[in-house]
């Protein structure tokens, strides 16, 4: 049994949907991450299983029972917030204990358990300063600590980590995922952070527009991406997303990219089993940067095909040390559907923004990530570019849902839902 579930959950403010008929179920122990850009509801649904705002429509279940209605004291929950709201005249004792002082926990019980907290913390020596006195992982981690005490059913985390310099968020990451880990209390937590996200949780949950897009672990999230928007969001540099022509003929399917034809093998096909019913239709072809090479550098390597004589001009490199990314503008056409357009502004502005098929010159980017040893190539080079055909990603080009055969992604919540209300499904 779930230990937590969301069943049908919606939120309204005025006229605004902040979350949008959310179902989902968080096992006991799981760490779960909510992510999505600004605005997408993340903080409303956390406050919401927190009791802290109230449930427009839809259910909350904790450990069995409904506490749709309850008060946030009768939840057994503990939030972490990110501004960790110490108090500053009090030492870190007093503000890990505080909680247990007003509940009238007896003193011994509140000594014993927060010098097992601060040990675990590694806050032992510094239970006698003061906030002012610490750094900001040391106050995140007092923050962490005054939850701990509590032993509470769940964590609930709200972006625990924004206000910290980018080093001590990666360590601070690490540690909450140990922490999480050893004391097994199921964790839901907020972040607008991909990294944060994939790094950090058993499963994540994307949302937009209050509406949940997919729910699965890391790996399944990046290589089956339910739909356009998870597809784009996820990962960096985003995927590389363009529209081509279906052409199923009786020796299989070739895919029209721009003026090449990309011929699919009887394996490709058979991971789109839609796809030779969409003959005359258009798709949207996407490829991650990591599967896409410059051909002239990359061939011949097994599994790669040539993407025919895909004409590309580079228009920029970004040097990583072993790697270096490539930039190159296609003579493709990009997503046509207005709708698909808006919710990939919204995914990856970057990329979006080079794309706009409103600014003529413009032509879609395909990104690819090269290895230095093999390929050196300048801004404004022509270049052939080669993909490794059996990672190709395809979407309906007015849904947005992939075509993926749906079997190896039982656990994707939301696989053949909307990604936004106005656009109707239409697989
Ligand atoms: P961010 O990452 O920027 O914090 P978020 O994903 O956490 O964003 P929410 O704070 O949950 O988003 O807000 C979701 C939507 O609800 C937004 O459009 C926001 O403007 C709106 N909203 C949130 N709280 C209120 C409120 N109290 N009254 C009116 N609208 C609200």
């Amino acid at each position: 049994m779930p230990f937590l579930e969301l069943v049908n959950v919606k939120k309204q403010f005025g006229g605004v949907r902040a979350v949008d008929d959310v179902s989902l179920a968080v096992e006991e122990g799981e760490f779960l991450v909510l992510v999505g850009p600004s605005g997408c509801g993340k903080t409303t649904l956390l406050r919401m299983i927190a009791g802290l705002e109230e449930t427009t429509d839809g259910t909350i279940i904790i450990a069995g029972k409904d506490v749709t209605a309850r008060e946030p004291g009768d939840r057994d929950v503990a939030m972490v917030f990110q501004n960790y709201a110490l108090f500053p005249h009090m030492t870190v004792f007093d503000n890990m204990s505080f909680g247990m002082r007003m509940a009238g926990v007896p003193k011994t019980e509140i000594e014993s358990r927060v010098s097992e907290a601060a040990r675990f913390l590694q806050l032992t020596d510094m239970l006698k300063r003061k906030p002012a006195q610490l750094s900001g992982g040391q106050r995140q981690r007092v923050a962490m600590g005054r939850a701990i005490v509590r032993r509470p059913n769940a964590f609930l985390m709200d972006e625990p980590l924004s206000n910290l310099d980018a080093n001590l968020r990666v360590q601070m990451r690490a540690e909450i995922s140990r922490i999480q880990k050893d004391l097994g209390v199921t964790t839901v937590y907020v972040t607008h952070d991909q990294i944060e996200a994939m790094t950090m949780a058993d499963r994540v949950a994307v949302l937009h527009k209050g509406i949940l897009q997919q729910a699965a672990s890391p790996a399944i999230l990046y290589d089956e991406p339910a739909n356009v928007f998870v597809a784009s969001f996820l990962g960096s540099p985003s995927m590389s997303l363009v529209e081509a022509g279906v052409e199923a003929t009786a020796s299989g399917v070739t895919l029209k990219v721009g003026p090449q034809s990309i011929q699919l093998s009887r394996a490709d096909i058979e991971r789109f089993p839609k796809l030779p019913a969409l003959s005359g239709k258009r798709v949207v072809v996407g490829l991650r940067p990591e599967d896409i090479g410059v051909a002239e550098a990359q061939l011949p390597e097994p599994g790669y095909a040539l993407f025919g004589d895909l004409p590309a001009q580079v228009v920029l490199t970004e040097m990583l040390g072993a790697d270096e990314i490539v930039y190159a503008q296609v003579e493709a056409d990009w997503v046509s559907s207005p709708q698909l357009r808006a919710l990939l502004a919204a995914a990856d502005p970057l990329t979006t923004a080079d794309s706009d098929p409103s600014r003529k010159e413009r032509r879609p980017l395909m990104i690819c990530r090269s290895s230095r040893r093999t390929a050196t190539v300048r801004r404004g080079d022509h270049i052939r570019l080669c993909a490794d055909l059996t990672r190709l990603h395809l979407f309906d080009s007015s849904t947005g849902l992939s075509l993926r055969a749906s079997g190896g992604s039982a656990s994707s919540a939301a696989m053949a839902a909307p990604i936004a209300r106005n656009i109707t499904r239409k697989v």
